[in-house]
């Protein structure tokens, strides 16, 4: 299904509004606004894919719009095309200096509005496109490593001015060289997937999945007691074993296991993110030492093992 882009229309002449609704509204949907103030509302509110902006408008003309717009992080990368029936150079240049992405004069022909706005909406959907593909692990589709940093930055802030809990489990599989070993890389590919579909299962609609990096994947459990995150690594354990992934090397013979680090932090200023990834990490290491296929929790007193 391919999504209906959006676009603002910020103009202080109704009859304006009504002439580029009258252009666009076949191939996009229309939001107006008949000054700056409602438009920057509304593109705060409503996220839209492209601006056109009026220049010259009464109170705050399309100059200082665009200023607020580019000043706030919530309208900041949304791209606006200025509109406008002054003929004079040196405004396009202010305007194309301020970051305004195309400059449209009027009197307005159907087919040029048209062929602009099509092209710098062409332009977003590539680069949401990149922004999605920047943030996926290829092989599992999971969330990767730079999308997992994103997250755990915003979780740590949220839970620090909501004083909320925040919880990670690192898992890794066990022996899995010996496993590529026995059966190839092709084969281990398909292994990672497996367990990746395992975690995203158990994790849907709690947190976020990301494949770390290798074998190693995270689940960051936003508002989850140590109970509810070391349930979920349960599951995770029980789900990778129940897919019954048996095979034998050397001095080994058994199935694909995981083992799980976790624990539980109330975010505060005196620590970061990266203490919470350190901490479960150090139960991971804890879990491979102590034998493997187990989860190991860090308490306030010491590592305890929550299931093996
Ligand atoms: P441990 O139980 O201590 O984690 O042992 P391990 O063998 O799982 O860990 P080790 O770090 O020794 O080896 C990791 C293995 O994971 C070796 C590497 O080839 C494999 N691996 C990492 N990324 C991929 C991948 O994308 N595909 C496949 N098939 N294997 C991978
Ligand atoms: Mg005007
Ligand atoms: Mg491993």
């Amino acid at each position: 299904m391919t999504e209906v882009q959006s676009v603002l229309v910020i103009d202080d002449e109704k009859i304006n509004l009504k002439i580029i609704s009258d252009i666009l509204s076949d191939e996009v949907s229309i939001m107006l606004a008949k000054s700056g103030e409602q438009g920057i509302r509304k593109a705060i509110e409503y996220k839209p894919d492209l601006i056109l902006l009026d220049v010259v408008m009464p109170e705050m003309d399309g100059f200082e719009t665009m200023a607020r717009l580019r000043h706030d992080v919530r309208t900041s990368a949304i791209p606006v095309i200025f509109i406008t029936a002054l003929n004079d150079s040196s405004h396009e240049e202010k305007a194309l200096l301020m970051g305004a992405s195309d400059y449209i004069q009027k009197p307005l022909h159907t087919n040029i509005v048209q062929a602009r706005v099509r092209l710098h909406l062409q332009l977003v959907k590539q680069r949401k496109m990149l922004e999605t593909l920047a943030n996926i692990d290829p092989l599992t589709s999971l969330a990767n490593r730079r999308k997992y940093k994103d997250v755990i930055e915003q979780e740590w802030q949220k839970a620090i001015t909501h004083q909320g809990c925040l919880s990670l489990l690192v898992i890794d599989i066990d022996n899995f060289k010996q496993y590529n070993d026995c059966y190839g890389h092709a084969t281990g590919d398909k292994v990672l997937q497996q367990v990746a579909m395992v975690l995203a299962k158990q994790a849907l609609d709690k947190g976020l999945v990301a494949r770390y990096g290798g074998e190693e994947f995270v689940i960051l459990l936003p508002d989850h007691t140590q109970e509810d995150a070391a349930e979920v690594a349960r599951l995770c354990m029980q789900g990778v074993e129940a897919l019954n992934l048996a095979y034998s090397h050397e001095d080994f013979s058994g199935k694909v296991t995981v083992s799980v680090g976790g624990t539980t932090k109330l975010p505060n200023l005196s620590c970061s993110s990266d203490d919470l990834f350190n901490t479960a990490d150090e139960m991971l290491g804890l879990a491979k030492k102590s034998g493997k296929n187990k989860i190991l929790w860090k308490l306030p007193s010491n590592p305890h093992t929550i299931a093996e």
